[in-house]
């Protein structure tokens, strides 16, 4: 019975990568659509890069990817300690989105801008939460009829994280000036910022520490300032990557 497939192991081969804004983990909001601005493009392989497998995705906005969290462990724990909590708080990994989960299967929706047949197949996307190299094992049409429930009980995560005042000194911003890329650059740095990337056990201590993060091609310095309860994160530089 060669031809009956095992149905208790599952091999999953990546229909293509995901070349992103993030060319590392660290700063990558916790959530689509809390980055419109990231950009990033979907390179399908082949035998799944035939134009047919995309006919009529065109006409679709939003999609689902499902994707491995291939920088994670493979090892995982029943329970999790969300960011969302604190860092201190623990709850089951199905009650979660963590990245340490069995089979490291991801689950992102984003918005379609574009697809590019000439020399196999390539979308373009924009606010994806998912670092550059990523593999995808599926694509979906988001039907928003179906699946899309503003009502609908969020646990742990009922609303939108609030979102921290982002400001940049002068010299970062004539170096955005220059940029081909400025406005999505700003508007990116902006939003993945406002989520404070820093991570949670460091956000309520007060320190004027510098903190690091790539995006596109850049190295991002920026620093908290505290102004009374809330958090100001001042971009104090913006350099290409690699430069000392
Ligand atoms: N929307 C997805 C991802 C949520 S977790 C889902 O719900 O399944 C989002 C985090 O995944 C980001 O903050 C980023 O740090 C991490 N991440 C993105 N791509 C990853 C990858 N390929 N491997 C491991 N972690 C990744």
């Amino acid at each position: 019975m060669d031809d009956v497939p095992n149905s208790e192991h599952f091999a999953l081969t990546p229909i293509g990568h995901v070349i992103s804004d993030y060319p590392d983990k660290f700063g990558i909001p916790r959530q689509p659509g809390l980055a419109l601005a990231a950009h990033a493009r979907l390179v399908l392989t082949p035998p799944y890069n035939d134009p047919l497998a995309v006919r009529g995705l065109e006409d679709f906005s939003h999609l689902w990817l499902s994707f491995i969290f291939h920088q994670s462990p493979e090892r995982w724990s029943p329970l999790v300690r969300p960011p969302r909590l604190g860092g201190n708080k623990k709850v089951g990994v199905f009650a979660s989105r963590s990245t340490h989960r069995p089979n490291r299967l991801g689950l992102s929706l984003v918005r379609l801008t574009g697809i590019n047949t000439h020399q196999g197949v390539e979308l373009t996307l924009e606010g994806c939460d998912l670092v550059s190299g990523t593999p995808v094992v599926d694509i979906k049409p988001y039907l928003p009829w179906a699946e899309a429930y503003p009502d609908a009980q969020a646990g742990f995560a009922p609303a939108m994280p609030a979102q921290s005042k982002v400001v940049f000194q002068p010299s970062a911003l004539k170096v955005i000036a220059k940029r081909q890329d400025g406005a999505t650059l700003q508007a990116l740095i902006e939003q993945v910022l406002a989520q404070d990337p820093r991570p949670a056990y460091q956000q309520g201590i007060p320190t004027e520490r510098l903190y690091g993060m790539r995006l596109r091609d850049v190295d991002i310095k920026f620093r908290p300032r505290q102004n009374g309860e809330a958090t100001t994160l001042e971009v104090v530089a913006i350099e290409p990557y690699g430069s000392a």
